[in-house]
């Protein structure tokens, strides 16, 4: 099914659209993506970045991924640098954005109020969408998880039914798949507070790359 098609989530759905309708006042003159919002990036990329949601008057807006609000510009920046994409700026459709080996996800499809998904639509998008995603990228050998629930996604996908190791930014997981590599969001609770940092989130990235330059990923009997 088409994601952007999906209206399974009521309360989400609702509020995207109503706040595709009421704006934001510096957005009066912008159409609204108000849908569900694809991943975007290469069809089979080797690293998988993955979020939380779109933001109401960011991705929900822009009808991009990580587009429209200050995460997105931390993102982008820092994907630039480490040369997994072509510019630094993602403003919306059509900028000529394109990624390098990498794709950009949410476990959750549509903006939640206070960017806060219930635990129901979290699981229910992500049995729609977000493991069916994951499962597809036959190619991947690094995912970067944003934030907790991001990393609770991909573990549940991922983890093997192996207890699920605690959250710290930095931190790095063996997988049968890969490697996992842990980050604070780049939300503005994060960044206007210094927990997460620029050169902090360039050094998730650099890893990425080293992992990637290292190789395939180790046999099964090196794993954890
Ligand atoms: S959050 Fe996911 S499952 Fe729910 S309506 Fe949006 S796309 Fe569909």
């Amino acid at each position: 099914m088409d994601v952007t098609q999906c209206n399974d989530c009521k309360r989400l759905r609702t509020y995207c659209e109503r706040i595709g309708k009421e704006k934001r006042k510096a957005y009066q003159n912008d159409q609204y993506w108000a849908r569900p919002v694809p991943a975007f990036g290469v069809p089979q990329p080797e690293v998988v970045i993955v979020g939380l949601a779109p933001g109401a008057h960011g991705a929900n807006r822009t009808g991009r991924v990580f587009t429209g609000d200050r995460s997105g510009e931390w993102l982008y920046r820092a994907l630039h640098r480490a040369d997994f994409a072509n510019q630094s700026e993602s403003t919306g459709l059509g900028d000529g954005l394109q990624l390098k080996n990498a794709i950009v996800t949410c476990v959750v499809k549509c903006a939640p109020p206070d960017n806060k998904p219930t635990p129901g639509e979290i699981a229910r998008c992500s049995k729609k969408f977000f493991d069916v995603e994951i499962q597809k990228y036959s190619r991947a050998r690094v995912y970067i998880a944003l934030g907790q629930i991001a990393f609770h996604a991909l573990w549940k996908k991922l983890g093997n039914q192996k207890t699920r190791p605690k959250f710290e930014h930095g931190k790095e997981i063996e997988l049968e798949k890969g490697l996992l590599l842990l980050s604070y969001h780049p939300s503005q609770q994060n960044t206007f507070t210094g927990r997460l940092t620029e050169p902090m989130f360039d050094r998730i990235f650099a890893r990425a790359n080293d992992a990637l330059r290292a190789g395939p990923a180790k046999s099964t009997a090196e794993l954890c």
